[in-house]
């Protein structure tokens, strides 16, 4: 079973592959010893797509021209080429990871801040109703291009955009194991989670203004 890289090992090996070849070949042995069978096994799936063929990397590269909405140095957001309705962007972060549980959490905060923006902005250009924002990982889940990206969807009332899932019926036994198994690991993780901030002790929250459309 493929295993994921770390999101330190992924940055190792992205700093392993902008040095010269004669440089990577003195580093790469040292690097794949501190993998497992299942991580060497994930690092082969991801030969099959190298960033030199990633279409994303390119529109960042600028190779492959797009329609770009928005730029800084770690993030770009362009139009879909295949839109679900006009106004379909893009929100990619400029490094190239495959799935959102590569990319450090630093960079992840910063994705999801970009997409939070560009949420708002395409709801108030497209008078949309309303916005779909979905992320994909892995190809069963429908990830096409394997470079993380962010789908930010305008909606409207009856634009027939499939939202994918038939709900299902489970019985209880198995809500309650899978509960178990999920919080279980999240415990696991939990070091790598940032708290919430804990809010001051009688100090009543104000709330933010709403705005007349709130997406
Ligand atoms: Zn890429």
């Amino acid at each position: 079973m493929a295993e994921q890289l770390t999101p330190e090992q992924a940055k190792e090996l992205q700093e392993i592959a902008k040095l010269a070849p004669e440089e990577q070949k003195k580093r790469l042995p040292g690097f794949l010893k501190k993998l497992s069978p299942g991580q060497i096994e994930a690092l082969k799936q991801m030969q099959t797509q190298p960033t030199q063929q990633c279409i994303f990397c390119k529109i960042v590269s600028k190779e492959v021209p797009a329609k770009t909405v928005y730029e800084d140095n770690d993030i770009m957001a362009f139009l879909d080429i295949k839109p679900a309705n006009p106004g379909h962007v893009l929100v990619i972060p400029k490094e190239h990871y495959q799935f959102l549980s590569q990319m450090p959490d630093n960079e992840v905060a910063g994705l999801f801040k970009a997409v939070k923006k560009i949420t708002s902005a395409v709801f108030e250009a497209t008078g949309a109703e309303g916005v779909s924002v979905r992320q994909r990982n892995g190809a069963v889940a429908g990830q096409v291009v394997p470079h993380v990206h962010v789908h930010v969807i305008p909606r409207f009332k009856d634009d027939g955009v499939s939202e994918d899932w038939a709900p299902r019926e489970l019985p209880e036994e198995q809500f309650n194991e899978i509960q178990k198994r999920i919080s279980g690991k999240i415990k696991e993780l939990a070091p790598t989670i940032e708290e919430a901030p804990k809010e001051e002790k009688g100090k009543k929250k104000k709330l933010p203004k709403v705005p007349p459309r709130l997406p």
